[in-house]
């Protein structure tokens, strides 16, 4: 499957679309989930053009795989939920049931996960 430039995710990093941005480095954007499931939900999203965790692991360089883990570091500690606890999830196709085609981590806290 080929990337699709018209994502949801494609047109908030071109800035096409808004979105209430948490956390901004060279590698990814962070921004808080539209729909949240629990009082912290944030969307870690790598700036390439990455659909999922198998594309990414096969093609991102080091950098990028570094970048994104850290920035998921980074938004557990500025959003507060390293202390008590939160949850990391990235869905992958359809059994998955990932809805947007752009690699994205969600960040679960504030709430028992
Ligand atoms: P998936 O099912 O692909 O893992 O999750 C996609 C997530 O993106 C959902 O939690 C959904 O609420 C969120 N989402 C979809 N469209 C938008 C949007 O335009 N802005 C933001 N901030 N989140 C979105």
């Amino acid at each position: 499957m080929a990337y699709d430039d018209e994502n949801i995710f494609a047109k908030i990093l071109r800035g096409e679309i808004p979105c209430d941005k948490v956390f901004e480095d060279d590698y990814v954007l962070a921004f808080n989930d539209i729909s949240p499931q629990r009082p912290v939900h944030v969307l870690v999203i790598p700036k390439g053009r990455y659909i999922d965790v198998d594309d990414f692991a096969a093609n991102a360089s080091d950098a990028e795989i570094a970048g994104l883990f850290r920035a998921v570091g980074q938004v557990a500690q500025m959003t507060g939920v390293s202390d008590d606890g939160y949850r990391i999830l990235s869905n992958i196709g359809a059994r998955g049931h990932q809805e947007v085609p752009h690699l994205h981590i969600h960040l679960f806290g504030g709430a028992d996960t």
